[in-house]
């Protein structure tokens, strides 16, 4: 399987380039040129299998210049001993017909575990392949989740160095504690004034900066990426959309007539791999795009235009505080197959800030999704509600999926099951949780979170109680200017 830029598909690279390098040179994204297809026996064989076996099924299908052995190897050493569970990605049962997959056992409390704790495996895998001899440095933009789990999964691993940028008031008081207090040789962290976007762009920008890159190679270094961005980020999230299926049909769910999937999304990554996962044939019917109050990706699949030009909102659901969208170029690349109109678009995005697709396109991605959106007044009402109605404690990002995947059955009365994708723990957000369920909310973090265990009976997981009484490393505030910097003093350049 050969990968190409969405913006020039005359670049053809193998799966270990496309990982170890994160982004094209032209600052496209890596797409595998055609998307493998999975049989009624393979289903049925997919069915029968560990969530182990059943990623190395999947990854072998796009990762097609890795040995069997290498595939078995790197997911085993992701998912045998970091999570809860054997099955690291579990259904709960919202009444007969409804699941939340639970995406938050592993070590960081949030689903880019599953991503993040198999990239290292993968690039230092790829990164033999492509043999360049290279350490590799990861430049991080985060919303709050994926800089810790990338921090977690990267940490200690032996010729890479890891330098995260978060918002500093964009995330919630856990997610800024658990970076901050991250162990490992490797790690650097640090805020930014400003929010998501600037640290992405700020990252993307030093990525295809020749002479940062130079500056790097000089050094003996090269970038790659950690964000969903990078291929290897993405097939891993492929796998629990197809786990989940098989559960479904394991339990006895009729799925004889599909199924739907709402994705809690930021960035656009978690609900592309679902995409994927239907690409290859698993039955799902539509995929459902719940956005918070910036819900630029509400707009977008109703009217086609997609425009950044509008008043940013932070949330309660802060991981999905975000108007550029990354991955949805590659949804664009799907659609279209035409790399020169992606790039026209992409440029549009970037000098205007907006950019319209052709009714063919804009109906396709009628077909293919269903976008709603929510405020932070409905998200605590669905947290409420969602616990009084079935004992089921959820945070606000799942909250804002389950108060769009409702509207889609009430508006389209579509009875299909539906699998909600539940992205992080409670305890992440805990105080907006305890908000929404009433209780007074104590100043103190580590409060907070004793209380709503108190209050509700679920278990803090270990990896957030783990967090109090540990030092704080990484303290440092800079401007969204001085991300190359930061680079350079990371590696004392
Ligand atoms: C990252 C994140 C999202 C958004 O996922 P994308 O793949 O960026 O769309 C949603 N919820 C939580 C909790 C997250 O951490």
């Amino acid at each position: 399987m050969d990968y190409i830029s969405t913006r020039n598909n005359k670049i053809s690279v193998s799966s270990s380039f496309a990982i170890t390098h994160g982004i094209a040179a032209d600052g496209g994204l890596f797409m595998p040129v055609g998307i493998p297809e999975l049989s009624a026996d393979d289903f049925e064989n997919l069915c029968a299998m560990t969530y182990i076996e059943r990623a190395a099924f999947v990854l072998k299908k796009y990762l097609t210049d890795f040995s069997d052995d290498e595939i078995r190897a790197c997911v085993e050493g992701a998912y045998t001993r970091s999570f809860e569970n054997d099955n690291p990605a579990p259904l709960a049962a919202l009444g007969a017909d409804t699941r939340v997959i639970e995406l938050w056992h592993g070590p960081t409390c949030a689903f880019k575990d599953l991503a993040l704790q198999l990239l290292p495996y993968l690039m230092t895998t790829a990164s033999k392949h492509v043999a360049d001899g290279k350490k590799i440095v990861i430049p991080v933009a985060t919303s709050g989740d994926t800089g810790k789990a990338a921090l977690e999964g990267f940490k200690d691993v032996e010729n890479t160095e890891i330098i995260v940028f978060y918002p500093s008031d964009g995330v919630s008081p856990a997610q800024k504690l658990q970076m901050s207090t991250q162990e490992g040789s490797n790690v650097h962290v640090f805020g930014i004034v400003g929010n998501f976007d600037d640290a992405q762009s700020g990252v993307k920008k030093i990525f295809t900066d020749e002479s940062v890159i130079g500056k790097l190679a000089a050094n003996g270094y090269e970038f790659s990426s950690a964000n969903s961005i990078n291929w290897g980020r993405l097939v891993p999230q492929i796998v629990y959309y197809i786990s989940a299926y098989c559960d479904m049909k394991n339990e006895g769910v009729d799925l004889s007539d599909g199924f739907n999937i709402t994705v809690p999304t930021g960035n656009f990554g978690n609900i592309l791999a679902a995409y994927f996962a239907k690409a290859m044939g698993l039955p799902v019917n539509k995929l459902i795009c719940a956005s918070n109050k910036n819900k630029i990706l509400t707009d977008f699949i109703n009217t086609g235009k997609y425009d950044k030009n509008r008043d940013f909102y932070t949330t309660i659901s802060p991981s999905m505080d975000i108007l550029i969208s990354s991955n949805l170029e590659r949804m664009l690349y799907l659609l279209s197959g035409d790399d020169n109109y992606v790039a026209r678009l992409q440029n549009e995005l970037m000098t205007l800030g907006r950019y319209e697709v052709t009714d063919g396109i804009k109906n396709k991605l009628g077909e293919i999704f269903y976008g709603g959106y929510c405020d932070d007044a409905k998200t605590l009402e669905t947290i409420s509600s969602l616990y009084h109605d079935f004992g089921y404690l959820c945070d606000t990002h799942t909250a804002v999926a389950v108060t769009v995947a409702n509207e889609y059955k009430v508006k389209t009365g579509d009875k299909r099951p539906m699998v909600i994708a539940s992205t992080a723990s409670p305890y992440k957000f805990t105080k907006s949780v305890l908000k929404a369920l009433g209780e007074e909310v104590p100043e103190d973090e580590f409060e907070a979170i004793g209380k709503l265990s108190a209050v509700t009976g679920a278990p803090v997981p270990s990896p957030i109680a783990n967090l109090c009484g540990k030092k704080v490393r990484f303290a440092e505030v800079i401007d969204k200017s001085a991300i190359k910097d930061a680079v350079y003093s990371s590696l004392n350049m």
